[in-house]
């Protein structure tokens, strides 16, 4: 059996070392059109701001590893051609170079396709100047690394977390930065406005400019960026990053006759797509909303790496599923970390749900404890109790708390089962009331208010 897989990143390389970990013959091919595979783009930031000393650190493996294991990378390739009717592809070998010719032929008895994302660019006037990048891959990660060596004032446009943590970098490595959002607060995909404002006022508080309300309109300068302008406001600008958001690479998957749905391609929870003998995984399918049942998206490594893992074992004759989204994010903003799950509460009242909001500040650790830090918790909770979002910031402890929460939430807990829950307590770790349980009760007395 041949299983081709046009993707090497988090969603095709793990239905690929999967499938070899379930199965020593079948034979994998992987096409990616990058030199790079295997390394991590949650930590370009990082790399960026230089709490990572380089990009070679993030890359886990190399395509020779793959090779040892029996899968084939085909690297710097590009897929032109699914005919889905011949079971085959067509791809050519790119190098470096655009114009290289010759289509190559490969059949295929399975086609996993994990196509990711591409960035979106705002069709602004100055979008292709030298020193405006997007941010993507690792490629893209060097390059604007290479010119902030030279750059004294970056914009970037989107307060995302991506554009948040590159921000915060930015900041770190001495350059002047502002970060513009055109919706009237950071993170708006996972946070209510009242807790974006901690997340605000804390990047304000590091000398990072905040601009909400305007969207980018236009970016100046004579071959290289000189300045950027959102709304009426006018920034001088070295260098300007476009993080504003990723849209589904679903080309492939709709020239193979895949069914495509308004978020991207269509797939069951075995991660088959309408058409009998191919996959699809990671950003570029459309996944369901665990609470609304709505279609959405669910950008994120832990999601590819998840349905890899679904596809690899129905694809080794296991049986496996994937389960709608909670979407649980985190983020580390400097020093602050930044979780959610779940609807905000903001998202519930979009969606026709009644809900109660259960807040707490408390602290990382015993109030006595030497490093405790304060910690904001909020839970929103439909109006029989049932925990249906969660957001938390902190400067520790945040990811593992929202897991918590994104557990409760898949299982359907109740406020009062939380604040009857067994938490675990000691000084240097812990508060002897957990700050859910503090939240969980004020959500309680206005529930019973
Ligand atoms: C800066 C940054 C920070 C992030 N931080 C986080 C984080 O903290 N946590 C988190 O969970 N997620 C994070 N993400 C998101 C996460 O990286 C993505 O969700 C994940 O990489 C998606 O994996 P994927 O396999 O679907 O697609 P991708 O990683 O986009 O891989 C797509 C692959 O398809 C290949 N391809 C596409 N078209 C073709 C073609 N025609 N022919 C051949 N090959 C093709 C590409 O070359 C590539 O190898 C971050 C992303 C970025 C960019």
């Amino acid at each position: 059996m041949r299983v081709v897989v046009i993707g090497s990143g988090a969603g095709g390389l793990t239905v690929a070392s999967n499938l070899r970990k379930y199965s020593k013959e079948v034979e994998i091919t992987v096409f990616t059109m990058e030199d790079k595979v295997a390394y991590s783009p949650c930590a370009i930031p990082y790399v960026i701001g230089g709490d990572i000393d380089s990009f070679e650190e993030i890359v886990m493996h190399t395509p020779e590893y793959y090779g040892k294991h029996g899968i084939n990378i085909v690297t710097e390739s590009e897929v032109l051609e699914v005919a889905s009717s011949q079971n085959l592809i067509k791809y050519r070998l790119i190098n470096g170079d655009e114009s290289a010719p010759e289509l190559i032929t490969l059949k295929y008895d399975y086609l996993v396709i994990a196509t990711g994302g591409y960035p979106f660019i705002p069709p602004v006037e100055g979008n292709d100047l030298e020193g405006v990048f997007k941010v993507r891959t690792i490629e893209d990660g060097a390059k604007i690394k290479e010119w902030s060596k030279t750059s004294s004032k970056a914009v970037i446009v989107g307060a995302g977390a991506i554009g948040l943590e590159l921000g915060y970098g930015l900041k770190q490595i001495g350059i002047e930065v502002s970060v513009t959002e055109m919706l009237p607060q950071v993170l708006p995909r996972s946070l209510d406005p009242d807790m974006a404002l901690k997340v605000q006022e804390y990047l304000e508080g590091q000398g990072v400019r905040i601009i909400l309300n305007n969207a980018l309109t236009k970016i100046v300068g004579v071959d290289v960026a000189e300045e950027a302008v959102v709304g009426d406001i006018k920034m001088d600008a070295d260098l300007v990053i476009l993080s504003t958001g990723v849209r589904p690479s679903i080309e492939l998957a709709k020239q193979a006759g895949c069914n495509i749905g308004d978020m991207g391609v269509v797939v069951n929870e075995r991660m088959e797509t309408s058409v009998s003998n191919i996959y699809a995984v990671g950003d570029c399918v459309e996944v369901h909303d665990g609470i609304t049942g709505q279609k959405t998206l669910s950008p994120f490594g832990t999601t590819a790496v998840r349905q890899g893992k679904v596809a690899a074992k129905n694809l080794a004759g296991k049986d496996a599923v994937f389960r709608p989204v909670l979407n649980s994010v985190v983020s580390k903003i400097g020093e602050l970390e930044v979780g959610a799950v779940g609807l905000t509460e903001e998202s519930a009242k979009m969606n026709g749900i009644e809900v109660v909001v259960g807040k707490s500040q408390a602290l990382t650790r015993a109030r006595y404890y030497p490093g405790c830090k304060p910690i904001d918790t909020k839970l929103i909770c439909g109006l029989d109790g049932t925990i249906l979002g969660c957001q938390i910031i902190a400067k520790e402890t945040v990811a593992e708390r929202v897991d918590t929460m994104a557990m409760a939430i898949a299982k359907q807990v109740k406020c009062n089962e939380i604040t009857e829950m067994e938490f675990s307590y000691a000084p240097p770790v812990s508060m002897v009331v957990d700050p859910a349980v503090m939240a969980a009760e004020d959500a309680l007395k206005k529930l019973s208010s």
